[in-house]
């Protein structure tokens, strides 16, 4: 690799303050990147508003700021970027890889779990209420990722032909963070595991756009008291509420890059300095058993 041909990103979605799980993936990703003396690019993920709490985006950013994670360039935000979703999603419909979908959730739960291609054929618009489906017919059923190697995805065990726009006007999750990943050419995302049923999805649309996608290293899942993933949704307790450097501490913990007991107390960009000049990818716990 030559020098700075890396490219890595953190890819909050403002729902709410960060909390350790997001804080993981920050560190995880912004070590990776300054490893490979790449840049670390930071988008905020806005493009569900229901979903979102007001000022988090700005909470986020001030966090990552007091744990010098600095980022690369100015902060990207999905919301500015509707036009370009809809150019690539006209393109595909071109390309015929997209029709109009009207079932609900509720008539697609009771026949089966996932979607099974119910108007797969349906290329006129319809006149009611309808959301926009990837046509996949031969789906993606494994990748290759960084960490874990290579992952098979059973074809009965997800929904092939998954949502690009939603029913409510929103584009999906899929194909934003695809077109970001692909125009910013990000070369490696790391993020949680939680996020591993996606990549096969999102390596598809970087084929049907005929790019090559990014490499992908997904992380173990911070689990919360109860075994549950910590999320904003559930409400998982910010970063904030504790000093930052015994926050940084415990997340290279977890990243078990085991940072030695004589710098519990440093500030955290010497803490941040020593997990640099120290980071080993391969010491991340395995993620094996989340399939
Ligand atoms: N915005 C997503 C989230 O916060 C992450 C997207 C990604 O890293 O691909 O869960
Ligand atoms: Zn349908």
């Amino acid at each position: 690799m030559t020098q700075n041909s890396y490219i890595g990103r953190f890819a909050p979605s403002p729902s709410g303050p960060l909390h350790f799980g997001s804080l993981v993936a920050a560190v995880a990703s912004y070590l990776q990147a300054r490893s490979n003396q790449g840049k670390w690019l930071v988008r905020i993920e806005d493009i569900d508003p229901p979903r979102e709490s007001k000022g988090a985006a700005d909470s986020i950013l001030r966090t990552l700021e007091n744990f010098h994670l600095c980022w690369d360039d100015n902060v990207i935000y999905q919301s500015e970027h509707m036009d370009r979703y809809q150019q690539c999603l006209h393109q595909l419909y071109q390309q015929q890889q997209t029709y109009f979908c009207t079932c609900s959730r509720k008539a697609i739960k009771k026949v089966s779990p996932f979607y099974q291609g119910h108007c797969r054929h349906q290329r006129k618009q319809p006149s009611k209420d309808f959301s926009i489906r990837f046509y996949n017919p031969e789906p993606l059923t494994q990748f290759y990722d960084e960490h874990a190697g290579k992952l098979l995805f059973p074809l009965e065990s997800f929904e092939h032909d998954f949502i690009l726009k939603r029913k409510d006007g929103l584009f999906a999750y899929q194909l934003a963070v695809v077109v970001d990943d692909m125009d910013e050419a990000i070369t490696e995302v790391v993020r949680g595991a939680d996020l591993l049923d996606s990549t096969p999805r999102q390596i598809q649309l970087f084929q049907s756009f005929a790019r090559t996608a990014p490499r992908y290293l997904h992380l173990p899942l911070v689990l919360g008291k109860d075994g549950d993933k910590l999320s904003k949704l559930t409400h998982a307790e910010p970063v904030d509420n504790a000093p930052a450097n015994q926050q940084l501490f415990k997340a290279l913990q977890f990243l078990q890059q085991s940072p030695p007991a004589t710098l519990q107390k440093a500030p955290v960009n010497e803490l941040l300095q020593w997990a640099l000049s120290h980071w080993q990818p391969g010491l991340i716990p395995s993620i094996k058993s989340y399939r």
